[in-house]
């Protein structure tokens, strides 16, 4: 394979004492499942891991669970710094796809860093960010084609991360939902094979052209 990144666990700032035990789980089951989690990411991405992400490594801090809905953090201009929040009962296999998911973030950033960051205001860039993230963190995940239920949840969470990072009130389904929930099942069914001819900036894309922006939600 080519050239990865190196990943490594570490304990955020002032968190409590218990997470040294869970880093150090962590890194174990790293050495273990690391590097055949980060082929599956790589191939659905489909392109090599940027080459300053592999000199400077991924680094996970992990800190104590701060009540919030999602495990994962990401910025898009630091692809090299994941926080993960957790609780005292997760293993390792409860952290799993949250880092999928945030690995998938992190290839894609890593890649478009330097012609990408414009302002926040792309709420599509955010949106179809999420929506590609998590309807690959699924194909990773699940040993199954992706049911509508599934490109539901990455609909809905795409659309909830987007409020979230540009501080919207409220969106709305408006027209057209059911139609956009076709198009993803069929995305997601055909993305394995388009991946190979395609990468994942570039399936992102069509994402980008083929979903309206749900900003023109009815609110
Ligand atoms: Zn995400």
């Amino acid at each position: 394979m080519n050239n990865l990144p190196m990943l490594t666990f570490r304990k955020g700032k002032k968190q409590p004492d218990w997470l040294d035990k869970k880093v150090a789980l962590f890194n174990r089951y790293w050495k273990l499942q690391g590097e055949k989690i980060f082929k599956k990411v790589t191939n659905l991405a489909n392109f090599e891991w940027p080459s300053k992400l592999v000199e400077s490594g991924i680094t996970v801090y992990v800190k104590s669970d701060r009540k919030s809905e999602y495990l994962g953090l990401i910025f898009e201009d630091h692809p090299e710094k994941i926080d993960l929040f957790i609780k005292k009962s997760y293993k390792f296999s409860r952290i799993r796809s949250a880092l999928i998911h945030e690995l998938l973030h992190s290839i894609m950033w890593a890649r478009i860093k330097d012609g990408r960051i414009k302002g926040p205001s792309l709420f599509e860039d955010f949106f179809a960010d999420e929506i590609i993230v998590s309807i690959v963190e699924k194909l990773a995940n699940l040993n199954r084609s992706l049911t509508k239920k599934d490109c539901e949840d990455a609909l809905l969470f795409g659309i909830d991360q987007a409020k979230e990072r540009l501080n919207l009130r409220s969106l709305k389904r408006r027209r057209g939902y059911q139609g956009l929930l076709d198009y993803l099942l069929d995305f997601s069914n055909n993305y394995r094979k388009n991946i190979k001819n395609s990468d994942i900036l570039k399936e992102r894309k069509k994402v980008n052209q083929n979903i309206p922006s749900p900003i023109m939600f009815e609110m």
